[in-house]
């Protein structure tokens, strides 16, 4: 079964073709700056590798572009749009809805669209890539993998807000969860490998967006992220969380106005408003020179990240292993140095060496004597998300 998989963004469209159930990758691309005279596309099969710049003015010629490339006589994969079997697309936003992958129809469209209201940035991008998927493979089956669904086993507790009942109960507002497909396939990964009947996980995503979920027995059960993914950790641009009396405060008091507040925790806050750049290898070069804003960054993200690792203990009264994903937590040795030192209490011990070892698979890093296995796990979501879809049609 050939499974492409989609994962439309505001400005970009990033895929991947997967054989199933092969899992080989036929070939990886993605079109950013959609909308530009400048968009770059990159393409890559076994064989080839071509990255050029084009004037894409929508998703629309983005996605006619990417067919052009799986099509094209020299480097092409297909021979015609009908050899895609399945269409795995990635909806940011399921609210609770959707809690499983599922196949679109026109209602499920309808709902993707009702939540755009949830997830602004996202959401109305994942419906434009269906839309355009469906008018071109028109032979395929699209399915809908939800990034909310992992966290659907979140118990009331933990996701409700304490506000009047009537927003929960009548308008949907809750912690819904995000980075779902990416803490489902690590977490599996380290159940696999630690081979215990019963298991308390902490998964801590860390690349451009951060987030961190409690998963019990394989079942979320916290998570950081809330109603949108600005919640919870510091990230590349976001603040994470903050008391909402800041927000009345700059629109009050100093004159925002709120889609100034928007723009100012969603896109110049987190490490960005912090340092001055969101890219973390910066900002460690920076902090190895004595930059005091990146020294300060660092520790602050550092600090964070453990006292979640701290209140999620408490919540699974229980940890065996956390697991560091993503392009921080598998590339950055610093970050996990800094997010596991002090934690003796824990029983939590970091081996300093095999943590700055380099390697592409899951690894242990912690000592032969720590409780609390600290694992590194590369995440897969394009994999995971094409597993999820083979399994919903095989
Ligand atoms: P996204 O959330 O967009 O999928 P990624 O998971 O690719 O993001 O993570 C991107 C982040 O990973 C970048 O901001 C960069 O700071 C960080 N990163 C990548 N490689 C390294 C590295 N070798 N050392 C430290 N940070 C890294």
């Amino acid at each position: 079964m050939n499974i492409l998989i989609i994962n439309s963004g505001s400005s970009s469209i990033k895929y991947q073709l997967i054989e199933m159930p092969s899992t080989k990758v036929i070939c990886v691309g993605s079109i950013e700056r959609i909308g530009s005279s400048d968009a770059i596309s990159t393409y890559r099969t076994d064989t080839n590798k071509v990255e050029k710049i084009y004037e894409i003015a929508s998703h629309k010629k983005g996605l006619e572009k990417i067919t052009s490339l799986l099509l094209d006589v020299n480097i092409g994969v297909l021979n015609s749009t009908d050899d895609i079997d399945a269409i795995g697309h990635r909806v940011v936003h399921g609210g609770s809805n959707f809690t499983k992958t599922t196949l679109i129809n026109d209602e499920v469209k309808n709902k993707i669209k009702f939540l755009s209201s949830l997830a602004p940035l996202h959401n109305p991008a994942n419906l434009e890539g269906i839309l355009m998927a469906e008018e071109i493979f028109d032979s395929a089956k699209q399915i809908a993998v939800f990034d909310t669904a992992f966290h659907g086993t979140v118990p009331v507790k933990a996701k409700k807000y304490a506000i009047p009942n009537e927003l929960y109960n009548e308008k949907g507002i809750q912690a819904y969860g995000f980075h779902g497909t990416s803490h489902k396939y690590v977490s599996e990964k380290a159940n696999a490998y630690l081979q215990k009947k019963s298991t308390n996980l902490i998964s801590v995503h860390l690349g451009n967006g951060c987030s961190i979920t409690a998963i019990k027995d394989g079942k979320s059960i916290d998570h950081s992220m809330g109603f949108t993914p600005a919640n919870g950790l510091i990230m590349g641009t976001r603040s994470g969380d903050i008391d909402h009396s800041v927000i009345f405060y700059l629109v009050n008091t100093l004159g925002y106005n709120l889609n100034e507040v928007n723009e100012l925790l969603n896109k110049k806050s987190g490490m960005l408003g912090l340092t001055g750049f969101n890219d973390l290898r910066d900002i460690e070069r920076e902090a190895t020179k004595g930059n005091t804003n990146c020294i300060l960054a660092l520790e602050m993200n550092a600090y964070r990240i453990k006292k979640f690792i701290g209140s999620y203990t408490a919540a699974m009264n229980g940890l065996d292993a956390i697991i560091f994903t993503a392009g921080i937590g598998e590339n950055s040795s610093f970050m996990r140095q800094l997010v596991c030192k002090d934690m003796e209490y824990f029983n939590i011990h970091l081996d300093d060496s095999k943590n700055d070892l380099r390697a592409s698979n899951l690894r242990e890093i912690n000592t032969k004597d720590s409780a609390v296995k600290i694992l590194v796990i590369p995440t897969n979501e394009e994999l995971e998300i094409a597993n999820q879809v083979y399994e919903l049609l095989a």
